[in-house]
């Protein structure tokens, strides 16, 4: 696991603690054993495919289930003993969309302050503060199913805010989001740890959004933690360039077994590709070529990158993040949230 970098970090306050978290549903463990912590100020991601266990962990953590075992702090308040302790000091916007669209914005946040024991002159400052913040002050009389998806996702963070929690969860913040909405929302979460201070936890598939945002990555699979660093560590466990060769081999030549003893390692990867990592790109690929070719076996492309969290995925499980990202799942969701933010 590459080094979460705790130590570097000194006496930073831990906001977030779990330990040995495990949530089953019957048969299905979908979280099997995680530990991690948080620290205040952070923007720590959960990277990770469908099913992985993301949101189930966000669930937990926001007190929505309870685990089946293990244990878990949020700003220093057990999820499982002091759920009422853990809900006021943190924010939480769930995967699935969850206003009122027969409301305006302002209704919406309205009745959300009610619950969480705000009123008068102290309600109305904070709405008009959080509505300016993502820039929807000027449509909050608006009904929500007049707003695009990006404004409804603005809405949604602005409400969560509304309280000033400690620690804000964002469940896929940006899934079924067009790249503009997308990269206008990430702004925002960005802006939210540099002007309110808030340590925000979220999950997310999507690794140009982990690498753009994240101060700290866990990777998730199969409700483990794979990994964990930031961005620069996970990649340092691929080590050198990433080489992806189009090949087209005998039958019965595997291409990676003629590189053994020549490369860090040789897999397989998507689309008739084998994935290379080689020290230095520029010098490895001739000699790649020669040996792969005195074999018989065709290159048809070759590219080769500094390595990506793609590349630390496929290195750490053998499958690449991506093919699950763009799976029927995936699809689906996007369609059902789309509807629902008609
Ligand atoms: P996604 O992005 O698809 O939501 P995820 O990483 O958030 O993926 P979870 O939703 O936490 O994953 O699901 C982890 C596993 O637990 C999956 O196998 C899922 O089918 C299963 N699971 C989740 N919720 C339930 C439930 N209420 N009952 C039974 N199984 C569940």
């Amino acid at each position: 696991m590459a080094g979460n970098s705790a130590g570097s970090r000194g006496s930073r306050e831990e906001v977030i603690v779990v330990e040995n978290l495990v949530k089953r549903y019957g048969d299905v463990e979908a979280v099997r054993g995680i530990s991690f912590k948080v620290y205040r100020g952070e923007i720590f991601g959960f990277l990770g495919p469908n099913g992985a266990g993301k949101t189930t962990t966000i669930h937990v953590l926001a007190t929505v289930i309870r685990p089946t075992s293990g244990r878990a702090l949020v700003a220093g308040h057990d999820v499982v003993r002091e759920p009422g302790r853990v809900r006021e000091k943190i924010g939480i916007v769930f995967q699935d969309p969850s206003l009122d669209d027969q409301l305006t914005g302002y209704e919406n946040m309205y009745i959300h302050g009610r619950l969480y024991g705000l009123r008068g002159k102290r309600l109305e400052e904070r709405i008009e503060e959080m509505l300016r913040f993502v820039e929807l002050y000027e449509h909050r009389n608006r009904l929500v199913k007049t707003y695009s998806g990006g404004m409804r996702r603005r809405l949604e963070i602005a409400r969560a805010l509304l309280h000033r929690p400690e620690v804000l969860f964002l469940d896929e913040p940006t899934l079924g989001l067009d790249p503009q909405t997308r990269a206008h929302i990430w702004e925002y979460i960005e802006k939210l740890r540099s002007e309110h201070g808030v340590t925000v936890f979220l999950t997310t598939h999507y690794m140009e959004e982990a690498e753009r945002l994240c101060d700290r990555i866990a990777v998730i699979d199969h409700g483990r933690i794979i990994a964990m660093g930031s961005v620069e560590e996970l990649k340092s466990l691929v080590g050198g360039d990433v080489v992806y060769l189009s090949v087209r081999a005998p039958k019965g030549v595997d291409p990676c077994s003629l590189l053994e003893g020549l490369v860090e390692e040789c897999k397989p990867a998507a689309g008739q590709r084998i994935m290379v990592r080689a020290g230095r790109a520029g010098e490895a690929i001739p000699r790649l070529l020669k040996v792969l070719e005195s074999r018989g076996v065709e290159v048809l492309e070759a590219t080769y990158r500094s390595p990506t969290l793609n590349d630390v995925f496929l290195y750490l499980t053998g499958r690449e993040i991506r093919e699950e990202e763009g799976g029927f799942l995936d699809f689906a969701r996007m369609v059902i949230r789309s509807r629902a933010m008609r």
